[in-house]
């Protein structure tokens, strides 16, 4: 970081910042001009509270030099880096769709959605087994029986299973029967989870959170990195907005912006960004127009019937169409 000096401050005042940057470690390199003193900060100073030299006398303020992100920063690893699911490594340049219902809800509505989304080119199937619901008094999910259901349809089809873990004690559960842990958007920021599944094996899918700009959501990918797991995806899935008449706006902007500031791979999720089904399709081909390596879509035989997420699923031949949509416009870029 950079300390600006107030104009006119002390020589004792420039000599305790030094000396306070030299207490922590660092070297302090001092640049004097005619009206004041800045003080560069060499060395990673992100454990460094810049608040802690704000209150020292005669400093104006500190301008951060480096992001506080490193691991998932593109300066860290400038080439896209890919978690392999399925034999697909997402963040490559292959495309890769996850789709299923929002909840399990049933032996035969998961695995007949299992083998239709299948059928369509996915690479995925999503399920909720544990679900997190703005009311207590909505379907909370069917819990680890949810959780045999969904490894019963990866044994059928092949796809490899995306779950919902909600918090650390369910992780070696969720473990048993997983190939993805997703941490879903009113999680992004609960951090003794993403520290558990940052000490947990396999891959992270990391949706952002309602409200979370694009920094929290790479501090929170952080977490998962420095405790050790490195195959971390991130997930736009819509962001709070004042519109109202769609579910949360599609914060497209989000996908070219993260893809220069991390080098993690980073997918979109339509459904619950518009939240009504027949704007989905749309949005998934912008999302992939806009440079997304894949797509999250919820899916359901009948989505009249669901029990969470109904007027954003995709029937199963609608979800077909978007899979070839979404193809058509991966040719046009150079993507498979
Ligand atoms: C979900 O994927 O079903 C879900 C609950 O999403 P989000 O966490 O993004 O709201
Ligand atoms: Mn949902």
């Amino acid at each position: 970081m950079i300390i600006v000096m107030r104009a006119g401050s002390k020589r004792d005042q420039i000599e305790d910042v030094v000396a306070r940057v030299e207490e922590a470690g660092f070297t302090a390199h001092l640049s004097e001009g005619a009206e004041r003193t800045i003080i560069g900060v060499i060395g990673d100073d992100r454990p460094i509270e810049r608040q802690a030299f704000e209150v020292m006398e005669g400093v104006e303020k500190t301008v951060p030099i480096l992001k506080p992100f490193k691991l998932a920063s593109r300066d860290f690893n400038t080439a896209n880096s890919t978690v392999s699911i399925n034999g697909v490594e997402v963040g490559g340049n292959k495309i890769a769709i996850i789709a299923g219902p929002c909840s399990v809800e049933s032996r035969e509505q998961l695995l007949e959605t299992a083998h239709a989304v299948k059928e369509a080119g996915a690479i995925a199937l999503r399920g909720g087994a544990f679900k997190p619901r703005s009311s207590p008094y909505s379907f909370q999910g069917m819990g680890e029986e949810g959780l045999k259901i969904l490894a019963e349809a990866r044994e059928q089809t092949d796809l490899a299973v995306v779950t919902e873990v909600m918090t650390p004690e369910h992780i070696p559960l969720v473990n048993e029967y997983a190939d993805v842990l997703q941490i879903g958007a009113r999680n992004m920021q609960n951090y003794e989870l993403l520290k558990a599944v940052g000490r947990n094996g396999p891959p992270v899918l990391l949706k952002r959170g309602l409200m979370a700009t694009m920094e929290e959501f790479l501090m929170s990918a952080e977490y998962i990195l420095s405790h050790g797991n490195r195959k971390v995806i991130l997930c736009e899935r819509g962001i709070r907005t004042f519109e109202t008449y769609t579910r949360n706006t599609t914060d497209i902007n989000a996908v070219p912006v993260l893809k220069s500031l991390t080098h993690l791979p980073v997918i979109l999720d339509p459904s619950h960004a518009v939240g009504k089904w027949e704007f989905v399709t749309a949005i998934a081909r912008a999302g992939i127009a806009a440079g997304a390596d894949g797509l999250m879509v919820e899916v359901h035989p009948e989505p009249e019937k669901a029990l969470s997420d109904g007027g954003q699923s995709l029937k199963p031949q609608k979800f077909a169409d978007l899979v070839n949509q979404v193809r058509t416009i991966a040719t046009a870029i150079g993507r498979d």
